[in-house]
Order: structure tokens, then C-alpha cells, then sequence
């Protein structure tokens, strides 16, 4: 699947994901059209492989960008305002993306939790924080994202997840913070794990869903490399605050790894 969807354009590039089956659900198309990827990855934006963006980070493909944004979907769109009050129905999601390198995903989420939502990038190197909200800052929209609250990007060690300072949760969501707790709906991971984060696991709301790069453990380090090799999982939290995972296919992501020290 992977180097098929190049295009000569933005909306070129998504319509052959599109074509591709890598892209299936329409407003995961939408909210792809809406954000430019030229804002975000510096050569050669609409080929449909990852790039250098400094700091041993790559922005990644826009192939794997799509199958992280579909595996998550349920979990990043709001519910209809008649199911609003249905227990584990979300008003107003919470999407954590651990790794936000460039911000482009961080931004493709944005379109879709709605103006209620909130989604947090993390980084651990600080440069990479701004060069998001840098990036952020090339459209009107992600202007207004930052402006507003519905995007934040934070300097942290993404291991840990993250916890936002209490004053920070917005006032529109104070109800749906009460009745749900704080935590995530959905988290993106966008590095490779060495293990499944207890923390991580932790912070995910009942019910929600994690997309998580981890290392395998049992290839002895041959693929890729001599790296080991790497699978996504899906990691999901029932309303029951029940865990399952489930192994969904082979990556190569840069590692998560300890930040800079100071
Ligand atoms: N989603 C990004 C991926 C960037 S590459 C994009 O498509 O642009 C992975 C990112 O994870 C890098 O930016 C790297 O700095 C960051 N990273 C690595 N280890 C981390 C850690 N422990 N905590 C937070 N971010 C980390």
C-alpha cells in the first residue's frame, strides 16, 4: 500500500489515498482536504512517504498518517447531541497525539472533534513544539485552533502520557469532564514504544482507543536494519474499563526515546 498515493496536490494526494482504499470514511477525507500538507512536511509534501524534519524526526507518510486517523475515528468524533447523555457518549473528545513532530496530524484531528473538542500534541524536544504551533500558525484555521484552545502542543515525555493542569480543561467541557473523568478518548502514538505504557493504558477514558507503534519482542532485533521490527496495536478500553489489544501490522517509526537533557 505504501508509496502508491502520490499526487501533484493536496487534493490530489487524498484522492489517491482514496482511491487506494487507504482512506474510507468521508469525513476522514474531508478533514485531510482541509489541511495542507505543504504547511507541514518541507520537501516534497504530497508523496506518500515520510520526511526529515530536523531533530532525528520524520513527519510521517500520509498512508500511515490515514490508517492511524481511520483505526481511531469512533473515538475522535463527537457524539449527536440526542446520544450526548448516553453513558460513555462524548460531547466533547479528548484526543492525546504523543510525538506531534511536525503538528500535521495534530491538526487533521482538530478538524474532526469539533468545536467542543480538544486535542494535545506532545513533544519531548522543545523546537519540535514550536515548530508545530509554527506550522499551525501558516493557516487561518490553525490560528484559530490555537486562539481557541482546541489545540495545544506541550513539551513532555510522552511515556507518561499526559495529564493537563487542571485550569486548562475548557469551560465548555466541565460537565462531560465530571461525568467521564479527565483522561483520553482516543491517543495516537506516533513513535515506537518499547512496551505498552501502563500509563498510557491508564489515561485512556472507558470507553477509548489507542493507536500504539511497539518494538516486537521476539524478531531478535533483525528487521529494519538491525532494529527490531514493529507492529501497531489497538489498544481498547470498553465502558467497563475492560483492555483488550489487538496486533494490526508491521511499521517503521522512529523510537520514543529520552528527551534532551538540560
Ligand atoms: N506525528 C509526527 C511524528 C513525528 S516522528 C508527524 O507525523 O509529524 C516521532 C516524534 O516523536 C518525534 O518528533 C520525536 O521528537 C517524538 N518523540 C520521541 N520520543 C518522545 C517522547 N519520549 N516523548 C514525546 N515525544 C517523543
Amino acid at each position: 500500500m505504501a508509496w502508491m498515493s502520490s499526487g501533484t496536490s493536496n487534493a490530489d494526494l487524498i484522492s489517491q489515498l482514496w482511491r487506494h482504499g487507504l482512506i474510507t470514511e468521508e469525513k476522514v477525507r474531508d478533514a485531510f482536504l482541509k489541511v495542507d500538507r505543504a504547511h507541514y512536511a518541507p520537501t516534497a509534501p504530497y508523496q506518500d512517504s515520510p520526511q526529515s524534519i530536523g531533530h532525528a524526526a520524520t513527519i510521517s507518510a500520509p498512508h500511515m498518517h490515514a490508517a492511524a486517523i481511520e483505526k481511531l475515528l469512533p473515538f475522535i468524533l463527537p457524539s449527536s447531541s440526542q446520544d450526548a447523555t448516553a453513558t460513555g457518549a462524548r460531547e466533547a473528545p479528548r484526543v492525546l497525539d504523543i510525538g506531534s513532530g511536525s503538528g500535521y496530524l495534530t491538526h487533521v484531528i482538530a478538524e474532526l472533534v469539533g468545536p467542543k473538542g480538544t486535542v494535545v500534541g506532545v513533544e519531548h524536544i522543545p523546537q519540535l513544539q514550536e515548530l508545530g504551533i509554527a506550522n499551525m500558525r501558516k493557516s487561518a484555521e490553525g490560528r484559530a485552533f490555537l486562539e481557541s484552545g482546541r489545540v495545544k502542543f506541550r513539551v513532555g515525555d510522552g511515556r507518561k502520557g499526559w495529564v493537563e493542569p487542571d485550569e486548562d480543561l475548557r469551560e465548555l467541557e466541565q460537565g462531560e469532564v465530571e461525568r467521564r473523568g479527565k483522561g483520553w478518548d482516543a491517543i495516537h502514538v506516533g513513535a515506537s514504544a518499547v512496551t505498552l505504557h501502563k500509563e498510557l493504558v491508564d489515561q485512556l477514558r472507558a470507553p477509548g482507543r489507542m493507536f500504539i507503534p511497539v518494538d516486537d519482542e521476539d524478531d531478535g532485533g533483525a528487521m529494519f536494519g538491525g532494529r527490531g521490527g514493529q507492529h501497531v496495536w489497538a489498544v481498547d478500553k470498553d465502558a467497563e474499563g475492560n483492555v483488550t489489544k489487538k496486533k494490526l501490522f508491521a511499521v517503521r517509526y522512529v523510537p520514543l526515546t529520552d528527551g534532551p537533557k538540560s
